[in-house]
Order: C-alpha cells, then structure tokens, then sequence
C-alpha cells in the first residue's frame, strides 16, 4: 500500500518546508496503541520519583535545543520568537511541575476512611478510596500551541504524571515541529530504561488515523484540543467504541467580556487599548480570545459606551496581526467574517487583510439578534470581535445564557457588591470555567486553582481542566478497596 504523503508549509510564504512526510499507516497505528498498552503495564506500577525524573529530563532535552526548536516553530507557524520562546519556557514549567507533583506523590493520594461499627447505614467496613490510572491516552495536538498544547504539552505531561502511556496525534499544522520534538524523546526514555512505546507519535489526517487511534481497543481515554466541531467528530468515535472511553476536549470559546457603564465611562480609552491588543494577540488564534464584548446602554450611559465603540475601532484598527498558522484557518477567518455579516451584525471594521495576514474584524449587533441567530455566537477563530448591545442587565444576562459555554467571563466593573453584580457574578459563573474581574481572559496561568474548561460548546467534561494542576486527574480513576489486607494498604495508594 502507498502511504499519504504530507507536506508542511512555512505560515509566512506558503513555500513547502522540509521534504515531504510520510502519514502513519493504519498499521502503525495500531502497533502504537499496542506498544503504549505494553508500556502502560511497568509505567502505571513507577513511583513518582521515576515519573519525576522522566518529565523532568524531557524538559531539560527541549530546553537544551531551544534554539532549533524555536527557529524552526517560527518558520513553520509565523508565531514569532518572542512567543515562541516563552511558550517554550511554559512547556518546561508544566513538564516540571508535574514531575513534583508527583514526586510529592500526588497521583497516589489515599483517602482513609476507617471502620465504624455498628449496623449501616452509620456502621461501614474499613474503606481506602485511591486512584489508578487509566490506560494509554490518544492525544491530539492543538493548531495554535506548538509547543505547551502538542507533543511534551500539558496533555501529555499530565497523562504521564498519572501513570498513563501516550500516543500523540501531530497537528498538521506544524509536522515538521512535531517530528523535531518526538526525535528528542527515544534518547531520553532510552536513558531511563523505559519502553519506546511509553510516547510515540503518529501523523495524517485526523478522520484516517485519528480516528483508528481513538478507536483502537487499547486506548483507554482522549485528550484533545482544537475546534468544536472536530471536538464533536471525535467525541462521537469515543463514545460509539464497543467500549466507550472518557473523551477530554477542549473546544472553541467567544469568552463575553461585560464591561459595565461605570468602568467604560471612567477607563474607556484604556479598555478598548487592552482589548485591541488581546484581540490581535497571536492574531486571535487563541481559544481564550474576548470574541464578544457586551456593552448596558441605558438612557445615561449610551453615549459613553459610542464613544467607547469608537476608542476600540481606532485601537483595533491599528493593530497589525501576523500570518494565520496555515491557509485553512486564514480561509476559515475570511468566510466566518462574511457569516457574521450575511447573519445581521453591522461591521466596524472590515478589509479583507492582505494575502500573508488577515485584517482584524469588529461588528456589532443588538442583544435581541445576538440572542436569535445562533450564527452570532459561533467562534471566530483569528483577530475578531463582536459588540453586543444589550438595554439592561437582564438582557446582559440573557446574551451571557445564550453564549450557554464558554472557558471564560470577564467581568470589568463589578467591584461593588450589589444585586445587580451578584447577579451577574452568577449570570457568568453559569456559563464558565474560568471568571475575570480585571485584565484579558488570554493568557492561562498553569496554577493550582486554573479551570480551563467551561460547559459545552467550550468542552466535553466541564468537570475537568486541561491546564492546571487538576489536568493529571482527567487520567485517574478513583478505586474504593473495602477491608483490604494490610499488606494492600501498605502500598499507600500505589498501583500494583
Ligand atoms: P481542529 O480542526 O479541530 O483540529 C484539531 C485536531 O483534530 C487535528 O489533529 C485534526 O486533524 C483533528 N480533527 C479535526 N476534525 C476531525 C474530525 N472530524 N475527525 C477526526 N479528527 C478531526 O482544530 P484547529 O483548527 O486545529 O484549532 C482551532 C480551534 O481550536 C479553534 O476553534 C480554537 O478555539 C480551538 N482551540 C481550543 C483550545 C482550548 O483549550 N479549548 C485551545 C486551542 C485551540 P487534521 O490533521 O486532519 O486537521
């Protein structure tokens, strides 16, 4: 059989970048899922120290080749060094702080709950309720995070912390990056006297191996981050498996910004400035840009919010975005602003950009049509925003029900307590993971307390975070042993 041959481009020219790749063939997926299935028997049963020292050295080997690395994301992504670098720097940090997570043995937390006598419901035998981890994850790659969301990201350091083997899904956006950061990992495993099969990478397009990967019965969970609608496709493969398995998506956002009257008449120039700026970040490629701002008119405030409008238009129009990752997304890019016209809302701002980089898009439209046209409320993934002008705050709450998902809500303004921002504290904590009162909702501090993830369409699990110290626990499943020998419970939470 002839394998698919796939070819990388540079974001900036569109020039191919590097010799063509061959796609993984559907029997090298499986013999992967095999593979991390072997390798999940001896790592599931390490300790934290070998977890530690593991995701430790993977670390240190990016860092040692930073250089390359980063040249060669840049070529292929036009993200430029400066994000690169620090995306780099952010990858290592997650990379390590797993590794002490679980040397602090995180992963193999008992919880004890001793014997009561006496008859039940109140009297219960001696129970110890601990984790296991969960089998070999398939793991897919996000477009937009070369490095602290694809091959060593957040995903895969997590999935290892718990004691899971992995199988990644490069992006096709930068093959070329992922190969470079999957050569750095055999030497590192070979080091350590692990198996090969512990991480490996497979590439093609994501309904050919992606889906035989998540499909293949060794697999035993999904983690992925990209859009909502390949969310949904791959989602529906996990749960039509003989055997479903958890399915970990982290989706598309709008991430609503309600900016109240008092703060916009008070610091309009400054807000719209800062936003202008996180719009056009990284242009706009991030699942955590403030693609929809909501403004209250009322009788007293409607002028200050224009004037605000036009503060944001000039700000935003200054702005100069980078290429796209690849053509798609720029294709992608063009047709959504064209939808979101064709659907009501009234431009601001609007060129067509030029061939290398988009121009940032601005509409608005009224709370009524954002609340009716389900178009309105779909991501736009580049440099855009819509304006949502709602009458009251009832009807800001209702765009906020409408939104119905989303990893974020920032809230500029609500520094009081009243009823109203108590209202709209919990209009918002509703709808999100993740809840701002000041600053940009991009930007995702990989903290202790970070919740990346909100409710559908912003991801599949709600429950879970994909960044963040609680990421590792997506890959345990807890256990209750009921009167387990005490050369069982010896073992202090740790797998068999
Ligand atoms: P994407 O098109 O969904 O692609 C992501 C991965 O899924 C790729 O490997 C792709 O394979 C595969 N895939 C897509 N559709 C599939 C299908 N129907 N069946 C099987 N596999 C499929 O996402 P993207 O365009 O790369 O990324 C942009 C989107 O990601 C935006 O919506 C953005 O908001 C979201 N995002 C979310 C987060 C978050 O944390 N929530 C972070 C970053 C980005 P191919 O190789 O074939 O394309």
């Amino acid at each position: 059989m002839t394998l698919k041959k796939l070819q990388s481009f540079k974001a900036r020219t569109g020039e191919p970048l590097g010799a063509p790749l061959l796609a993984t063939s559907a029997e090298q997926v499986d013999a992967a899922a095999i593979a991390a299935a072997d390798a999940f028997v001896s790592w599931s049963a390490s300790n934290g120290a070998t977890r530690a020292a593991l995701l430790s050295a993977l670390a240190k080997a990016l860092e040692d080749d930073r250089d390359d690395l980063v040249a060669l994301a840049d070529e292929e992504t036009a993200l430029g060094p400066i994000r690169l670098n620090g995306e780099l720097d952010r990858t290592a940090f997650q990379l390590r702080r797993f590794a002490d997570m679980a040397e602090r043995g995180e992963p193999f937390d008992v919880l004890n709950d001793p014997a009561v006598a006496g008859g039940p419901p109140v009297g219960h035998p001696a129970m110890v309720r601990q984790r296991v981890p969960l089998g070999p994850v398939a793991m897919f790659s996000a477009s937009n995070f070369p490095f602290a969301f694809s091959v060593l990201g957040g995903d895969t350091a997590s999935a290892l912390a718990a004691g899971c083997s992995v199988v990644i899904k490069a992006h096709s956006g930068h093959l070329v990056l992922s190969n470079r950061v999957a050569g750095l990992i055999p030497e590192v495993l070979k080091k350590m006297g692990l198996p090969a099969g512990l991480i490996s990478l497979i590439q093609g397009s994501g309904t050919d191996v992606g889906v035989r990967l998540l499909s293949h019965p060794a697999i035993a969970a999904g983690a992925f981050t990209g859009s909502t609608r390949g969310g949904a496709a791959l989602q529906a493969v996990a749960n039509a498996r003989p055997r479903p398995i958890p399915f970990y998506g982290e989706l598309g956002s709008v991430n609503p910004v309600v900016a109240l009257p008092g703060i916009v008449a008070a610091k309009g120039a400054e807000l719209a400035a800062t936003l202008a700026g996180s719009i056009a970040l990284g242009c706009g490629q991030f699942c955590t840009s403030p693609g929809v701002i909501v403004l209250i008119d009322s009788a007293t405030d409607k002028a200050s919010n224009d004037t605000f409008v036009e503060l944001f238009t000039t700000a935003l129009a200054g702005q100069k975005p980078h290429a796209m990752l690849t053509p798609g997304m720029r294709q992608a890019f063009d047709a959504g602003v064209h939808h979101m016209v064709a659907a009501g809302a009234q431009a601001l701002l609007q060129e067509v950009g030029t061939a290398e980089a988009p121009h940032p898009f601005l509409a608005q439209v009224d709370a009524v049509n954002f609340i009716a046209r389900a178009e309105l409320r779909e991501e736009l993934f580049g440099p855009a925003s819509l304006i949502v002008r709602a009458d009251s705050l009832a009807e800001a709450l209702e765009v906020l029900s409408a939104v119905g998902g989303s990893l974020t809500v920032t809230l500029w303004g609500a520094e009081q307590e009243s009823d109203d921002n108590r209202a709209l504290v919990r209009g918002a904590m509703n709808i999100a993971g993740r809840v701002l009162f000041s600053g940009v909702p991009t930007g995702v501090a990989v903290t202790a307390a970070q919740q990346h993830g909100g409710p559908w369409p912003s991801s599949t699990q709600p429950m879970t975070t994909s960044v963040g110290d609680a990421a590792m626990d997506r890959f345990l499943r807890p256990v209750c042993l009921q009167d387990a020998p005490a050369w069982l419970l010896a073992r202090q939470g740790q797998p068999c």
